[in-house]
């Protein structure tokens, strides 16, 4: 069963200025545990392939699904983890009630809850904000508190968008190599975008080169032996 399905979308944005096509007729499939990445220059309809599979817009033309679901029905069941560039956290809670959140709608017992929940801020570094508000730390410890999010429920597929873009150098490394280590412990499909071709290569089984205007696939690279 493949993790994403995507047939024939189309993505046209009405503007006061007229129409914007950002994306023209993407057709992909991604296994369940693979590594895609999605690089292209800006604005070729990278992040709106993302919103699209997670639900957070419609389609113009064609179809979304994830793990034989709809996008909708995927998204209720809680079927991914999504951590994007901006970090959406709740700004009313803590950072560990915002870790904590998936595994509370998930039905995940309190003492579960804690234990859980420091144990991932632990591997993001971030054991001791716990207690904090989102608006109390920096952009890159916002996008660290998205990315334990995502991974809270252990979801069979990661969404992420930029998710290291805020991060420093040595921080962006340790989480590339947590990243690995997870996909590769829980067999979780990962969805990835990036400016960085090294990053893209280093994590990926194939990597999907985009084109602008309209947004097209142009190109897919396998990075492993026997990914294709
Ligand atoms: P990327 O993530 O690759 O930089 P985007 O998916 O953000 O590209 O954007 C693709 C194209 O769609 C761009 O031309 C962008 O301006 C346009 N676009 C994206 N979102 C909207 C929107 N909400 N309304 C109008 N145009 C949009
Ligand atoms: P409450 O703990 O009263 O349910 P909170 O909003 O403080 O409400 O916490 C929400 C969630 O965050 C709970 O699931 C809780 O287990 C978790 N949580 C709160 N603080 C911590 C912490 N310091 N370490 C680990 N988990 C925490």
């Amino acid at each position: 069963e493949s993790a994403v399905e995507v047939r024939g979308v189309d993505k046209v944005f009405e503007t006061r200025t007229g129409q914007v096509q950002a994306l023209d007729g993407i057709d992909l499939t991604v296994a369940a545990g693979e590594f895609v990445s999605l690089i292209g220059p800006s604005g070729c309809g990278k992040s709106t392939l993302m919103r699209l599979i997670a639900d957070l817009d419609d389609p113009t033309a064609g179809t979304l699904t994830v793990f034989g679901k709809s996008s909708r029905q995927a998204r209720l069941d809680q079927e991914y983890g999504i951590a994007f560039q901006q970090a959406g956290l709740l700004p009313w809670r803590t950072v560990a009630a915002n870790v904590a959140l998936p595994l509370e709608l998930h039905g995940v017992a309190s003492a579960d809850r804690r234990s859980r929940v420091a144990q991932l801020l632990e591997m993001v570094g971030l054991g001791d904000f716990a207690d904090r508000y989102p608006d109390q730390l920096s952009g890159g410890m916002q996008q660290r508190v998205a990315i334990a999010r995502a991974l809270a429920e252990q979801p069979r597929l990661l969404l992420m968008d930029e998710p290291f873009g805020a991060l420093d150098e040595m921080t962006r490394e340790k989480m590339q190599t947590e990243l690995v280590r997870i996909s590769a412990e829980t067999g979780a499909a990962v969805v990835f975008v990036t400016h960085s071709i090294p990053e893209a290569v280093f994590l990926s089984d194939r990597v999907v080169v985009m084109s602008p205007r309209p947004g097209r696939i142009q190109q897919i690279v396998p990075m492993r032996l026997g990914a294709d």
